[in-house]
């Protein structure tokens, strides 16, 4: 058998639990795959909220929605995710089934962008909150880049020390590569 790579086994958990129907968030729009890949699980009564800082990632993303047919399930959000809890109101706060973050900068955009610790766990700490029993959130850590080591450190201190009468924390890592692969964090609210 071939084991999962990170990115595979990020959907893979995702795939597992979100349902048609249910309210997702992309904690990180970028070019917008995993926005797609989330609109597609939720179906058409499901919703995604995606967020990015970048006005770049909301015209690419909204396009490629457009191209899928995808666009009535999704809110593109220009701004922080940091913020998330102004834009998640009403009945589907509290809904949240299925959420990815995937760290770093934007693949073909300007690299000094880059994700941080204070607002990754602000937003993580505010999406927690919202999310169901038993919804996942995501994490794809990217730590390569300047500045990535940081943030690393920082979120795997926050991810450490949750409460584990609130929730489960995996890490899934390949440990024998050069280069700083990416790791992944899962977070499942109990
Ligand atoms: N998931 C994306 C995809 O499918 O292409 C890749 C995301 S990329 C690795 C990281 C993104 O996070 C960048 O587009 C960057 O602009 C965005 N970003 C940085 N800080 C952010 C913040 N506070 N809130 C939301 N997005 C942020």
């Amino acid at each position: 058998m071939k084991l999962d790579r990170v990115l595979d086994f990020a959907k893979l958990l995702l795939e597992r639990a979100v349902q048609q129907g249910d309210i997702t968030v992309d904690g990180t729009m970028g070019n917008g795959h995993d926005t797609v890949f989330l609109a597609q699980l939720v179906g058409e009564t499901g919703h995604v909220y995606s967020f990015d800082i970048q006005e770049q990632a909301i015209h690419t993303t909204a396009n490629k929605l457009e191209t899928e047919h995808l666009q009535k399930r999704c809110t593109l959000v220009h701004d922080g995710h940091e913020q998330l809890d102004t834009y998640i109101t009403g009945e589907h706060a509290g809904k949240i089934t299925g959420a990815i973050y995937n760290l770093g900068y934007l693949p073909g955009g300007d690299k000094s962008i880059i994700t941080q610790a204070d607002t990754t766990i602000a937003s993580l700490e505010k999406l927690f909150d919202m999310m169901a029993p038993e919804g996942i959130i995501v994490l794809v850590i990217y730590h390569g880049h300047p500045g990535g080591e940081a943030e690393r450190d920082a979120l795997m201190h926050y991810v450490q020390n949750l409460s584990q009468q609130k929730a489960h924390v995996l890490k899934y890592d390949f440990i024998n590569q050069v280069h700083s692969p990416p790791f992944l964090i899962a977070i499942e609210k109990r």
